[in-house]
């Protein structure tokens, strides 16, 4: 690993009125793969707070008035700036937040086509006119922007998490105070930059970072914000959702998952466990949807070990600068004493670990891909989102019992079921309490389709046209002649 090259990791500013500024404090940034510091953020106090939402209330009075037309075109520009500069952004967010170069290259490039997207739907918010009672009355429906948005988002997609709130702001007329992830600041203030560089006026985009608690306490209550967005853990989300409830503010929340995955018998074992090993470990297992609980039909749950994990030992661990890596570090400390503390107490209740279990080297925030069976329910991995690159395989002996159990947890944000059979398919389609089901494939978040849960995985969407929804507000307009 000594040859890797180490790119120039930028110092990370607040982005207020259209200016790069320090803060009244700064804090370190750490690399996951190395755990040493590689750069200063800036953080805000109140006074930086109070700048942004000032900003933020001034720039929803210009950008709400600019012509979908142009926004939609100044969105297009951000769009190519972020493909022109994918190459070295890539590289800061795999020395930030852990994850292998190629796919922090995927997530700037799918940044981009989210930001095209949205640029068209901002040409697409249509009102309606409604058949009047009167000749002398004409019924207009308008959609408006809701006003100035406070959006929060977390450390495990750090630009693809803030493109789909800040894109759908920015497309429907609103602006917009976005407080990024501490641990991994700089992508995102390049996802910024390339906004500002393409033309957003100064006060419609704000970046700030802080202390979560004190920036969320702050905007939410807010008498300017007008909705709220937040994407992380489901305690926070309904932390959140509760103050916002308080000040009457809409809320779009995408919260944490414990994903079932249901092989059947009839599936093709041998292509399922490549695939759900595939999508287990994308970000070492830090992801919302990522697949959880392997429920498996007792007849094949060998067969799908057997295969799941020989697919688990073939994964190279290590530095995502190194392109040879195909698992990086977990992002940060907590997330590797979590599966230090999951695994343990999964052996303790009985479980037995098939491969992996401990944490890889004694540098760096690695943890090897681990699969497990015979994992007791009362195992604490079988209700928590391990958020890691664990695996518990599980056998079922029923449809129904796979039902019962998929739907066993108070989550429902993303499923995965394996059949050749078209019967089971629909079925399950039908049966799993979950907002996003996909099955015999995987790739549940394109900018085209709604991304969101139900439950206590929250409400709300960030994708499909129902994204652009949370950004509106209906007006009716009765026009008397
Ligand atoms: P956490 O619960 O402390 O934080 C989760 C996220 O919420 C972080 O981005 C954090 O900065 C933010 N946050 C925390 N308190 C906040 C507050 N009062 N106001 C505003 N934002 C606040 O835990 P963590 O250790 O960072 O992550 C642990 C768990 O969070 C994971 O196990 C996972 O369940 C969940 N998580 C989910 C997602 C997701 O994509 N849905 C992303 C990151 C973390």
């Amino acid at each position: 690993m000594s040859d890797i090259q180490y790119p120039a990791y930028p110092e990370v500013k607040l982005y207020i009125n259209g200016e790069w500024q320090r803060g009244a404090r700064d804090t370190a940034v750490i690399n996951p793969a190395t755990e040493a510091e590689i750069g200063r953020l800036a953080l805000a106090s109140e006074k930086e707070l109070a700048e942004a939402v000032r900003a933020a209330d001034q720039g929803f009075k210009t950008w709400r008035k600019v012509p979908a037309l142009e926004r939609s075109k100044i969105m297009r520009k951000a769009a190519a700036l972020l493909r022109e500069r994918a190459e070295s952004i890539a590289a800061i967010m795999t020395m930030e937040q852990g994850k292998p170069l190629a796919e922090a290259r995927v997530e700037t490039l799918s940044a981009a086509d989210t930001i095209e997207w949205f640029a068209e739907e901002a040409r697409r918010t249509y009102g309606r006119i409604i058949p009047s009672r009167s000749p002398q009355v004409r019924n207009v429906v308008l959609r408006e922007p809701v006003g100035p948005v406070a959006a929060f988002t977390p450390w495990n997609f750090p630009i693809n998490q803030a493109v789909r709130k800040v894109s759908a702001a920015l497309a429907a007329g609103c602006s917009i105070v976005l407080k990024g992830p501490e641990e991994t600041p700089a992508s995102c203030a390049e996802l910024v930059r390339a906004y500002a560089d393409a033309g957003v006026p100064a006060g419609v985009l704000n970046l700030v970072f802080g202390v979560p608690s004190e920036v969320s306490n702050y905007l939410i209550a807010h008498p300017v914000i007008r909705k709220i967005s937040f994407t992380g853990s489901t305690p926070v989300g309904k932390q959140l959702a509760a103050l916002a409830g308080q000040h009457m503010k809409r809320v779009t929340m995408e919260l944490g998952g414990h994903a079932p995955v249901l092989v059947f018998a009839d599936a093709d074992i041998d292509r399922a466990a490549q695939l759900l090993a595939g999508a287990k470990y994308r970000n070492a297992g830090q992801v919302c949807i990522s697949p959880t609980r392997f429920l498996v039909e007792r007849s094949v749950v060998q067969q799908f070990t057997d295969a799941f994990a020989a697919a688990s030992r073939a994964l190279k661990v290590g530095n995502g600068l190194d392109e040879t890596s195909k698992m990086g570090a977990l992002a940060n400390d907590r997330r590797l004493a979590a599966m230090e503390r999951l695994v343990a107490d999964a052996r303790e209740k009985g479980a037995e670990v098939v491969t992996g279990g401990e944490r890889v080297g004694d540098k760096g925030y690695f943890f090897a891909p681990t699969v497990l069976r015979n994992v007791p329910a009362n195992a604490a991995l079988m209700h928590e989102e391990p958020f890691g690159p664990l695996a518990p395989i599980i056998a079922f002996d029923s449809y129904q019992e796979a039902i019962v159990e998929a739907n066993r947890l108070p989550f429902g944000l993303a499923a995965y079921a394996y059949s050749r059979s078209a019967a089971t398919v629909a079925r399950v389609g039908n049966d799993i309490e979950s907002g996003m089901i996909s099955i015999n494939q995987h790739g549940l978040s394109m900018p085209e389709t709604p991304f969101g849960g139900v439950k206590d995985s929250g409400y709300g969407s960030e994708g499909g046209q129902e994204a652009m929804e949370a950004y509106l507000v209906t007006k009716y307009i009765a026009e008397g002649t």
